[in-house]
């Protein structure tokens, strides 16, 4: 069983039923929705298809709403424009109107306030680069440093600039609503630059009475510096290479994603490895070696999941990318892992009993672990320690965090109903692991649940065998 969990956006190349069956049968686990293209018709339609297709197949299948956040844009331009190094640009605000022939004008006002003369600007995924040689109160003019060409609304990205923007704008907001509605399991954050943006979409989701779990994606300069207090803040981490890799040197972006992932495992948080993974699999159907090695490497550092973006959002081969995805993670899972999980902080009692129960199932030949998990917090402790051999069953009677557990490394969630009595519950789990051929007689099982021990329920470590 592949331990490393995939995360597919869906877009127009992935739609349709037929295509959202094939990437569940390759092994997808959590479907992302990008609300930086996606309308909410969409995604009233696009959840509900989603979820039956994963009921028919008996999948836990989460989805995820990945806000646009604050992201600055350029406007519409009549025609492109085609920037040579040594071109002056001015950026408009407020409904300037420029004297230059290359002018464009900009969604955010408070961008004169923010940006200083010598500051950087990126445009376009970063590929024209501008200097600012000066402010004025409605206008920016730039000197262009590389050549473009620049369309109409294109994403702007000011490295090491403190932007005022609030942390959800007012489309982020509409956006989550929408999916509280439909019932999505994580909501991500985008641009998260500090804690208290991470609390503020936690408040709002708990004002819409949603149990989504907060994912911050890590994407900018502030984001890394405060990496800490993020990830103690988030229930899970997104390490978006895309925009990073614009906002900080580019030569950093491995030495941070070593770090975030790192961090995670000794904070005990999920961490998404995504963008690029299989970028040449938009158009070819076979992916580059160098790409195959960045997947192993996420593979190899035991992140809990890799994400694609384009390859399955408008890539021509979607369904090959996840079976790439699962072929590498399957092969690089048997050469080992990091091992970073050695450095988890184990806090409280209920850590300690699951840390004993994955160090006995690592010390046991054929063993499984089956956790008992009514919010999934000792499923995700299990999952944090990176078990050697054993797959984590992870056994709730929530739907919701069955969904959820779907990112978790190596965890494999059920949905049953528990019963009064623990042992019944136990005996429950086991057969069902019996009847879908998932245990062999034989097999070790390292149980954690609570039992029943003078009028009290104990969290309890168990060895059975199975039947
Ligand atoms: C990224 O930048 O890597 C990312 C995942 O974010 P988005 O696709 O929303 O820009």
């Amino acid at each position: 069983m592949r331990k490393t969990k995939i995360i597919c956006t869906l877009g127009p190349a992935t739609e349709n039923p037929d295509m959202i069956r094939q990437l569940l049968k390759e092994g997808a686990d959590v479907f992302r929705l990008n609300m930086s293209h996606a309308d909410h018709a969409w995604v009233r339609q696009i959840v509900p298809l989603t979820r039956g297709i994963a009921e028919e197949l008996s999948r836990a299948v989460g989805i995820l709403l990945d806000t646009q956040g604050p992201a600055i844009r350029t406007g519409d331009l009549k025609t492109e424009l085609h920037l040579k190094p040594g071109d002056i640009l001015e950026f408009t605000v407020r409904g300037a109107k420029s004297s230059e022939p290359y002018s464009v004008d900009v969604n955010y006002d408070g961008l004169v306030d923010d940006i200083q003369e010598g500051d950087t600007v990126l445009v376009d995924n970063g590929v024209i680069q501008l200097l600012v040689i000066e402010k004025q109160n409605d206008r920016i003019r730039c000197r262009v440093m590389t050549a473009g060409r620049l369309g109409s609304r294109r994403h702007i990205n000011l490295p090491g600039v403190h932007v005022n923007l609030p942390p959800l704008t007012k489309k982020d907001l509409d956006d989550i609503a929408v999916g509280v509605e439909v019932g999505v399991d994580f909501v991500a954050l985008s641009f998260a630059r500090q804690r208290s943006d991470i609390d503020e979409l936690r408040r709002v989701l708990l004002q819409h009475g949603s149990k989504a779990q907060v994912m911050a994606k890590i994407e900018d300069q502030s984001a890394v510096r405060l990496i800490d207090e993020m990830i103690t803040a988030a229930d899970s981490i997104m390490i978006a290479r895309g925009d990073l890799g614009i906002e900080c040197p580019i030569e950093e972006l491995p030495i941070i994603q070593r770090k975030v992932v790192k961090l995670c495992a000794r904070l005990g948080k999920p961490v998404v490895v995504a963008t690029h993974l299989l970028e040449s699999m938009v158009h070819n159907p076979i992916p580059t070696r160098a790409e195959v090695t960045d997947v192993a490497n996420a593979v190899f550092e035991q992140a809990d999941a890799v994400m694609l973006s384009e390859e399955t959002t408008i890539g021509s081969y979607p369904a090959e990318c996840v079976r790439i995805l699962n072929r590498v993670a399957l092969r690089i899972e048997r050469s080992g892992g990091a091992g970073y999980a050695k450095s988890a902080v184990l806090e409280d009692v209920r850590q300690k009993t699951v840390a004993s129960a994955v160090v006995l199932a690592n010390s046991l030949p054929r063993s499984r672990i089956i956790v008992f998990t009514r919010h999934g917090t000792m499923a995700r402790n299990t999952s944090n320690l990176r078990p050697e051999l054993a797959t984590v069953f992870a056994f709730t009677p929530s739907e919701e965090v069955r969904r959820q557990l779907a990112l978790c490394w190596g965890t494999c969630p059920v949905r049953i109903e528990f019963s009064q009595d623990p042992n019944e519950t136990i005996e429950t789990a086991e057969k069902y692991l019996r009847d879908c051929g998932l245990t062999s007689p034989g097999d070790n099982l390292v149980i954690i649940s609570d039992i029943r021990a003078g009028g009290m329920l104990v969290d309890t470590v168990q060895l059975r065998v199975a039947r």
